[in-house]
């Protein structure tokens, strides 16, 4: 690792660097714990060129705050960089800086974001923050660098910061790394005494079980804050100077949480300031749509789940995806064994496509195969790979991972009664046959196909609906909270309509 204290040397430095090395960056204030290894983890495996910062900023300090006390353990700093893997490690001094005093150019965020919060009782600390973090991005120049949510109005800021004045660096936040006891990690920890890091505690506690509040349906600010508020009442010890319920991109108060808030405090234990916070995060809903073939189930859960900025989680594309990579490994499709065991290693990724014409982006091991899953090929083989247990297992465990984050919308045969069988929407999507054959018929019709026997078509239809719903794996059930919609006579947009109005009620 190098080691550099003046700009002179971190630029010459920074200079050997080639234009195609990707480069992560961590400010820090040094004194360093978990919290910073964790950011300089993510940038070890995240970038080639990872150059720490350790800079006590006088910016950023108040008056009567504790620059002179911060803790300065350079050399312990030194050896937890080194054994971290990081290459350049920049520790210049406040003269190098020409930070000693306030004679020099500000960057000044929003007020509407550095007067709240923190900012309210720390009127000059974000603008000593934006200042520095962008006179260390002009010198050391990274393509991403990596800060904690520990600090989420200064993430909040600085993100506006890049935004609006077009600096070109990709900013990373890393969760908030704890104690076992719930306590955030913080260099200022050091300052508590062993009974005031117990009593520290209820930072993270209060929070908590507002979260579960807010987790058990409450999303009225006023009424979360209160409860967080009375958790301090009971603790003498414990000085809360704010608790507040803010957007999480403008930090701006809100009365009621329809989608994410950031839940923040700041208290005094001693002469110790300690600050933590809590995202809240509506979960959004599952869709699960099942129902015959031919009833329209993928238009509308397509179209659905873009209406509602979801993720369409395309079932049949991922078994269309393990059926490309058999085929593309030349492994025979009757081999159970041989496709378990490529199954069990490979990684599927569905993206959300902003694209109505493209269901979603398909990605398998990294490569992207989105046009290839629906060739001719894929389609003769799909059924067969998909009745394998092995398979099946697989997939519906990755379904249900995706389901784990809310905000989908599923379709299939057994989604609402196996997949998800908790999913907040139940929709079973059918058609009579007779209206199905009609649908198929034109669809054969507009392929130049003539002579079709509707009578015909019907009772292949009926022939099938029967096996779906007899056969061994996946069978179509109707599931008991489902609601039963019948399309022979409602246009797509009908339907979307009446199952978003149905999803509206059950929130
Ligand atoms: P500081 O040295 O306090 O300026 O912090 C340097 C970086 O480490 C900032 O991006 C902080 O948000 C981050 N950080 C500090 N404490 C933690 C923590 N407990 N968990 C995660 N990140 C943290």
């Amino acid at each position: 690792m190098i080691i550099v204290t003046r700009i002179s040397q971190l630029n010459r430095q920074r200079n050997k660097i080639a234009d195609q090395v990707k480069i992560g960056f961590v400010p820090t204030m040094g004194a360093l714990h978990l919290g910073h290894e964790s950011l300089i983890k993510k940038a070890v495996s995240e970038t080639d060129f990872v150059i720490v910062s350790i800079f006590v900023n006088p910016l950023q300090f108040g008056e009567n705050e504790d620059l002179d006390q911060y803790p300065r353990p350079l050399e312990e700093d030194k050896a937890i960089c080194e054994r971290l893997g990081v290459q350049l490690l920049f520790a210049p001094s406040s003269s190098q800086m020409k930070t000693m005093s306030r004679e020099t150019t500000m960057v000044n965020p929003p007020q509407s974001m550095i007067s709240v919060l923190c900012g309210r009782y720390r009127p000059e600390h974000f603008v000593g923050v934006a200042t520095i973090v962008t006179k260390l991005f002009n010198l050391v120049r990274p393509h991403v660098a990596f800060f904690g949510e520990k600090d989420a109005q200064q993430v909040a800021i600085l993100n506006r910061m890049v935004e609006d004045l077009k600096i070109p660096i990709n900013i990373q936040t890393c969760p908030i790394i704890r104690e076992e006891s719930g306590l955030a990690l913080s260099s200022r920890n050091q300052y508590l005494t062993v009974e005031q890091k117990r009593e520290a505690i209820l930072l993270n506690r209060s929070l908590k079980l507002v979260q579960n509040a807010f987790n058990g349906g409450e999303k009225n600010v006023n009424h979360l804050l209160s409860m967080l508020i009375q958790q301090f009442n009971y603790h003498p010890h414990i000085q809360l100077q704010y608790a507040q319920i803010v957007d999480t991109k403008t930090l701006q108060p809100l009365t009621t949480i329809t989608n994410s808030a950031l839940m923040a405090i700041a208290a005094y234990c001693g002469n110790t300031r300690l600050i933590d916070n809590q995202i809240l995060t509506v979960k959004k809903p599952i869709i699960a749509i099942d129902g015959p073939a031919g009833a329209g189930k993928s238009t509308v859960s397509r179209r659905l789940a873009h209406n509602l900025g979801f993720l369409y989680l395309d079932t049949g594309a991922m078994y269309r995806a393990i059926t490309w990579l058999v085929m593309d490994n030349k492994v025979m499709v009757s081999d159970e064994n041989a496709i378990a065991q490529l199954v069990d290693q490979a990684n599927i990724e569905l993206l959300p496509s902003d694209d109505l014409t493209i269901p979603v982006t398909v990605k398998i091991n990294q490569q992207n195969i989105t046009k290839e899953i629906r060739t001719p090929a894929v389609t003769a083989q799909v059924s067969q790979i998909a009745a394998q247990q092995a398979v099946r297992a697989k997939l519906v465990q990755l379904q249900q991972e995706y389901g784990m984050q809310g905000g989908i919308v599923a379709e299939g045969r057994d989604i609402g009664t196996n997949v998800f069988p908790h999913a907040q929407v139940k929709i079973l999507l059918t058609a009579t046959p007779q209206a199905r054959a009609k649908r198929r018929l034109l669809d054969l019709q507009n392929q130049g196909e003539t002579n079709i026997d509707l009578a015909k078509l019907t009772a292949e239809i009926e022939h099938r609906d029967y096996l779906d719903s007899t056969r061994e794996i996946a069978p179509l059930q109707k599931a008991e909270d489902a609601i039963e919609i019948i399309t022979d006579d409602l246009t797509i947009e009908q339907v979307i309509d009446k199952i978003t109005t149905h999803a509206n009620m059950q929130n």
